[in-house]
């Protein structure tokens, strides 16, 4: 053991050791952490959907029609009807032929990533792209060429300078979760065109959140879905469940079927997970207005936070950071905010690249203009109190 404690040992020197924190409510705009009620501004809840009476109600009703656990792999016994009904869901919302929901965002990404290139094919990946998307690089037989980050010329660049025998694969996340803003997608996909490559989102922070329809970058920018060869996504942020998902041809998805091992070899979701996250898909289409106050309360904290004098970094989401660059000072920040009630977690590397810890909000539909201004004076006494603004 001596060697983990002294590598826990230099994570704590370096203000890089994690602990965990524990929840004792629903991820609300008031949370209880450890004991404390706090602001929570650190959840991944954007819509407020996880404690929604509607989506809970759904997953009671499975729960009671279905029990509990889906007792089996997807090909074996693990595929219910509402498996079935919730991928014919996605697949509307996201204008595909067709979906199929794996068990959780990391390993939707691990699947495509695995199993759709190999050797002779090459990704070309965005230098900012979730761990995910690294790791299903990692994993996959196809060679990796890491752009410079929404960096169109060095994506043309890199594409002209490399020879692939196969296919290329061009893969972005749609919003960059730690830095809060947009892929080029528009680009991405004229760029894709010209070199006959294929497009994979990772829409994990866009589902949901932008779009008319909330169905994601790609709906934000009015871009074809057929443009986008893989749509990945997660039921667990806006949507407010559990789960991953890959949204594309009905001949993709077949294929992944039968070739994707996340998908073939782990246990099928379960009933009350799949119920809730149907119902989210409905009312995230049909209730614009939330998608709408998320955005007018994304934009209030970042108007604060740069009038009171933060370096916060340029975007829409409801991902707002703003860089402290020490870890040690970042976790100082956080226990000040949290001293004055609110929960935001200090985000370090490996996470992010060295030199930029940051302090990153993210807001939910359900907190009100209060709750803004609240979190925007603790982050002045604690900007103030550590000599961050004057
Ligand atoms: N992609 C991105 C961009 C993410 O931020 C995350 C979750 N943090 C994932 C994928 C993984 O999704 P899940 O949490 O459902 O595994």
């Amino acid at each position: 053991m001596k060697r983990f404690q002294d590598k826990l040992s230099q994570l704590k020197e370096a203000g890089l050791h994690r602990r965990l924190r524990t929840m004792s409510s629903a991820s609300a705009p008031r949370v209880q952490v450890d004991g404390r009620w706090l602001v929570m501004c650190a959840a991944n809840n954007y819509l407020g959907l996880v404690d929604d009476e509607r989506v809970r109600a759904a997953a009671v009703d499975a729960i009671v029609r279905y029990g509990t656990g889906s007792s089996g792999s997807r090909l074996i016994t693990g595929t219910t009807d509402l498996h079935v009904r919730l991928e014919a869901a996605i697949a509307a919302f996201k204008q595909t032929e067709a979906a199929l929901v794996f068990n959780n965002g990391y390993m939707a990404n691990m699947a495509a990533l695995s199993s759709l290139v190999g050797t002779g094919d090459v990704i070309f990946s965005d230098e900012l792209n979730h761990a995910s998307i690294i790791d299903g690089c990692r994993q996959s037989k196809a060679s990796v060429v890491v752009y410079r980050h929404n960096d169109m010329n060095d994506l043309r660049r890199k594409l002209e300078d490399t020879p692939a025998s196969g296919q290329r694969l061009i893969v972005t996340d749609g919003v960059f979760s730690m830095d809060g803003d947009l892929a080029n997608l528009p680009a991405i996909v004229d760029v894709a065109d010209t070199y006959e490559a294929w497009v994979m989102v990772d829409d994990a922070h866009a589902t949901g959140v932008f779009g008319q329809h909330g169905g994601g970058t790609a709906d934000y920018y009015g871009i074809q879905a057929e443009r986008i060869a893989i749509q990945v996504g997660t039921l667990s942020k806006a949507i407010g469940s559990e789960g991953g998902f890959i949204a594309g041809s009905r001949v993709l998805i077949d294929y992944l079927v039968n070739c994707a091992r996340p998908f073939v070899f782990s246990t099928a979701l379960s009933p009350p997970v799949l119920a809730a996250a149907m119902r989210a898909i409905e009312i995230i289409q049909t209730e614009g207005a939330r998608r709408d106050h998320l955005h007018a309360l994304t934009k209030r904290l970042r108007r604060g936070l740069l009038d009171a004098g933060f370096e916060v970094l340029p975007g829409t989401a409801p991902i707002i950071p703003i860089i402290l660059g020490d870890p040690l000072h970042t976790l100082e920040f956080s226990r000040r905010l949290e001293e004055n009630g609110v929960f935001a977690t200090a985000i370090r590397p490996p996470t992010v690249p060295p030199g930029t810890s940051r302090i990153r909000f993210t807001l939910m539909a359900t907190h009100t203009d209060d709750d803004i201004e609240h979190i925007i004076q603790a982050c002045i006494a604690a900007g103030r109190g550590l000599g961050v603004i004057s």
